[in-house]
């Protein structure tokens, strides 16, 4: 049955009114969640584009909130961003982040990097490099395990300061990734000068490759791995669901391969089981 215009009209403010305590509620709430520890790790494995074992790994942050249940980064993040939080909680995401890596490493689980999701508003806080490299010191995660994942837009918008910072990351060993590439502006002229080890290609590519059909986004993945290798980066591609997708990935010759087809993100423990049974086999 049709619901009459007033009754939407209703429904709907309602449901914005909704919106906005929601919002207001996971704003006022999020300092004193990284306080309580709050979040939660998951973890999802990269393979190797030949070997298809386990490679290295990215953490990914979830937020048990006490009654809004399990919350997704795409809402927490962004109001993180806007009020600061992510200050802290970015601090406490790398370290625990480091701490699992490390011990991970110390088990046996060897050469495994950690790729950590870096904000924009991490990367131009004045104090957040010396918190990292206290973190780094408390942890002693070999650097070398450690890949940090930016965005485009955020390096591109003071891409001088981004590069002095990106140079100073990797003069400690950490390495950088470009996350989401291809959704943002077009910055291959950008990727010439910016010292990156590492390319993501972006989700929203790998999703429309179909086998037999010739199409943009083949030839975009296609040009972009050319690009990377006579560049020196690794390629990852993201979002990989299908074999069919990672047949054409394998065969374009792309390093490593990440998403659902492999694994979801999962929690710590087993991932450390995923990782076991990966180079068991
Ligand atoms: P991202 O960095 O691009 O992370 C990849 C997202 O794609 C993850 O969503 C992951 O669960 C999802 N994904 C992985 N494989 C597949 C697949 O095969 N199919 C589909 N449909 N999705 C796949 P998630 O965990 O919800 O994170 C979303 C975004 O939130 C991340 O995008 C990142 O921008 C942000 N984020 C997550 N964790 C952190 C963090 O610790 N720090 C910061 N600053 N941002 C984070
Ligand atoms: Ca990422
Ligand atoms: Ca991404
Ligand atoms: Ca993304």
């Amino acid at each position: 049955a049709k619901q009459t215009g007033g009754n939407c009209s209703m429904i709907f403010t309602q449901s914005i009114q909704e919106q906005i305590e929601r919002r207001k509620l996971i704003q006022q709430s999020l300092l004193q969640a990284v306080e309580d520890e709050q979040f939660e790790l998951y973890y999802q494995p990269k393979v190797g584009g030949i070997s298809r074992r386990v490679c290295g790994y990215e953490a990914l942050v979830r937020w048990n909130h006490p009654s809004l249940g399990m919350l997704s980064p795409v809402e927490f993040i962004p109001i993180a961003e806007d009020n600061g939080a992510i200050l802290p909680l970015g601090d406490w995401i790398f370290e625990n982040a480091c701490l699992y890596a490390k011990n991970l490493n110390d088990i046996g689980l060897i050469d495994l990097p950690v790729a950590i999701n870096i904000s924009a508003i991490q990367l131009s806080d004045p104090g957040w490099l010396d918190r990292l490299l206290l973190i780094l010191d408390k942890t002693q995660l070999p650097t070398h395990l450690i890949e940090l994942e930016l965005t485009e837009s955020q390096l591109l918008t003071d891409i001088e300061n981004s590069t002095d910072t990106i140079n100073y990351i990797r003069s400690l060993g950490i390495k950088v990734a470009l996350d989401d590439f291809g959704t943002g502006y077009s910055s291959l002229s950008y990727l010439r000068n910016l010292p990156l080890d590492t390319l993501k290609i972006d989700r929203s590519f790998v999703s429309h490759l179909q086998e037999g059909h010739e199409n943009y986004d083949l030839a975009i993945i296609k040009a972009v791995t050319t690009l990377a290798k006579q560049l020196g980066m690794a390629l990852v591609a993201e979002g990989v669901e299908q074999s069919t997708q990672e047949k054409i990935l394998t065969d374009i010759g792309c390093d490593q391969l990440q998403g659902y087809l492999y694994s979801k993100p999962i929690p710590a423990e087993e991932f450390l089981e995923l990782c076991l049974k990966s180079l068991a086999t």
